[in-house]
């Protein structure tokens, strides 16, 4: 399933140049959408042997969870915390729980649906969004996907893809190949499920023609959302022993501003961006430590857009790898 709607339209009547997430939940449900990251305590394929033991070049040890995140609590106190730290208002607020640490598909069907759905139980959640690797997809946790599919509900797969590149992903140690992905997703389109891919630019190695080409690959997927994210170096990774020995850089904040919208120039303007940008807290974050200022970078992003007087999809008709 692709989502289509005149959201994008809309935007770009109002000035947006790109087709924002947070602003399509906002005109849908007519109120604040936030979504609350969960830490379901499962492990991952990539840490527990079953594929490696070390982990995704990038990972930290809490599994790319988002700062702040504690797998100590109950599913249900890890969301009434997330609450309360949200309440910034008495503005009216649903929440989708965002299962987002370590892989939350690698458990029997069975287990998950129990996970799932004590989370939906949970006061004014409105949606579901499951985060895991595309080698973690069998057809019947897909299925179980499927089952949430409904009208008003907010249901999405986000599937880290990273790079259409094996290069790439054998760099990240990923332990799963591109077409994993495609097949991942293709599965997940049959069953009419909404994908976001999860993305990062700035792998060492990838040139710039090279992140173009994910960007032009994603035109022929059932693709309906994109996350991006910045090569960060965090604390403990195998990517900061790298970075300390000098053996890779981080971008500087203007040449990810810049290969980010060129990125985006060239997708559908009908996918919708999750986030432009990854997040971590400052005692864990080596670099680049521009990630730490994200307002700073957002409106560099919108000036950059301005600057050019360009939008998503821009270069749709270009075959989008030219300089
Ligand atoms: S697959 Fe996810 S949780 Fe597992 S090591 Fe990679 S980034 Fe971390």
């Amino acid at each position: 399933m692709t989502i289509k709607s005149d959201h994008y339209n809309a935007g770009r009547r109002a000035g947006m140049h790109y087709n924002s997430f947070s602003e399509y939940l906002r005109d849908k449900y007519r109120c604040r959408v936030l979504k609350i990251p969960i830490n379901a305590g499962l492990s991952c394929p990539n840490r527990d042997a079953s594929i490696g033991r070390e982990g995704c070049i990038f990972c930290s040890a809490d599994g790319s969870a988002s700062p702040g995140m504690s797998g100590s609590m109950s599913l249900p106190e890890q969301i009434a915390a997330a609450k309360r730290a949200f309440k910034r208002s008495d503005a009216d607020t649903r929440y989708i729980a965002y299962f987002q640490a370590y892989t939350n598909t690698y458990a029997p069907p069975k287990r998950l649906k129990e996970l799932y759905d004590l989370s939906l139980a949970q006061e004014d959640i409105i949606g579901l969004m499951v985060g895991t690797r595309p080698d973690c997809l069998p057809d019947d946790v897909l299925d179980l996907i499927a089952s949430y599919r409904r009208d008003g509900f907010e249901l999405w797969l986000e599937i880290g893809m990273q790079s259409s590149h094996d290069k790439s992903l054998e760099f990240l140690r990923r332990g799963h190949t591109n077409d994993d992905t495609l097949d991942a997703i293709s599965r997940a389109a049959r069953r009419d499920i909404p994908v976001c891919v999860h993305l990062i630019l700035g792998i060492p190695g990838e040139t710039w023609h090279d992140m173009m080409r994910t960007a032009v690959s994603l035109r022929g997927m059932p693709v309906s959302g994109v996350k991006f994210h910045h090569l960060h170096v965090i604390r403990g990774t195998g990517l900061e022993q790298m970075y300390r020995e000098g053996r890779m850089q981080a971008l500087a904040m203007k040449e990810y501003v810049s290969i980010l919208c060129d990125f985006i120039e060239r997708i559908p303007p009908d996918i919708l961006i999750h986030r432009l940008m990854g997040d971590r807290e400052e005692n864990t974050l080596v670099a680049p430590r521009w990630g730490l200022n994200k307002g700073t970078v957002m409106k560099a992003i919108d000036d950059e857009f301005l600057r050019r007087c360009t939008f998503q999809g821009f270069l749709m008709d270009r075959d989008g790898t030219d300089t």
